[in-house]
């Protein structure tokens, strides 16, 4: 799958033309597994723009709860808007907001409980990387995430290095393709479904660097944020990931 997640980005205008202009590109390319993640305020205007397209909208987080939460979008208002899917976990989330661990994994079992696919977002920061510590990294988000929660059966994971988001640097496409094998390993053995989920990368995934990501075996797809702000640069990017699908 390949998910555009929009951040804090788009206005009514700008949004409608980047619909016009992705629609004339899918109806050539055929939009394969495709989710975009705009704005909670945007959200309904993209879904209705998007109505008669095979693309899902999602949201880019999400709520414990509900009731005295002032700002805050409840689970069940996701359910109620029909989100396909949400993102859980992505480091803005975790460095700005300061969520932890524990919060994530309240979110993944509110969604485990639902139809909403989860999206973990999980990665190690740039001295995490340098030390050597990646793995470890992983494995304690993965398990203090989903561990001893109720199981999604649709749960994905996007493997996002803190170093690699925004930066124009990524890490060598055959490290990523170790590290995903070894996530759906650890989330195999954490889950009670003994679930091997897909497993995006995310981290400045751009039209010319995505084929030498989407050719390795579990590379699943992408998470994909400054790039998918560009109507034209996100369809290069599904045009890529449709050739390589059937790897
Ligand atoms: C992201 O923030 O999820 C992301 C992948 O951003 P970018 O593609 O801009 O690195």
């Amino acid at each position: 799958m390949i998910i555009a997640n929009w951040k804090a980005n788009g206005d009514f205008e700008s949004n409608k033309v980047w619909c016009s202009r992705f629609i004339a590109r899918m109806s050539s390319i055929g939009a394969k597994s495709t989710g975009i993640a705009p704005s909670h305020l945007h959200f309904n205007h993209i879904k209705s723009y998007l109505k008669d397209h095979d693309i899902e909208i999602g949201f880019q987080d999400i709520d414990i709860e509900g009731g005295a939460r002032t700002g805050s979008i409840s689970p069940s208002m996701a359910i109620d808007s029909d989100c396909s899917f949400c993102l859980i976990g992505h480091s803005e989330r975790r460095e700005i907001f300061n969520e932890d661990n524990y919060i994530i994994s309240k979110k993944y079992q509110m969604l485990a409980k639902s139809h909403i696919k989860p999206v973990l977002c999980i990665g190690e920061s740039l001295t995490e990387f340098q030390a050597g510590k990646t793995e470890q990294k992983l494995q304690t988000q993965i398990h203090e995430c989903i561990k001893g929660n109720v199981s999604s059966e649709n749960l994905i994971i996007a493997y996002e290095p803190i170093w690699a988001i925004g930066t124009g640097n990524t890490p060598k496409p055959k490290d990523v393709n170790t590290i995903h094998e070894f996530i759906k390993d650890v989330v195999q053995s954490a889950s009670e479904n003994n679930l091997r989920p897909q497993v995006l990368y995310g981290g400045s995934v751009n039209k010319s660097n995505a084929a030498d990501f989407f050719v390795e075996k579990n590379i699943d797809g992408a998470l994909v944020g400054g790039a998918s702000l560009d109507a034209d640069m996100f369809s290069d990017i599904i045009e890529i990931y449709s050739r390589h699908i059937e790897k």
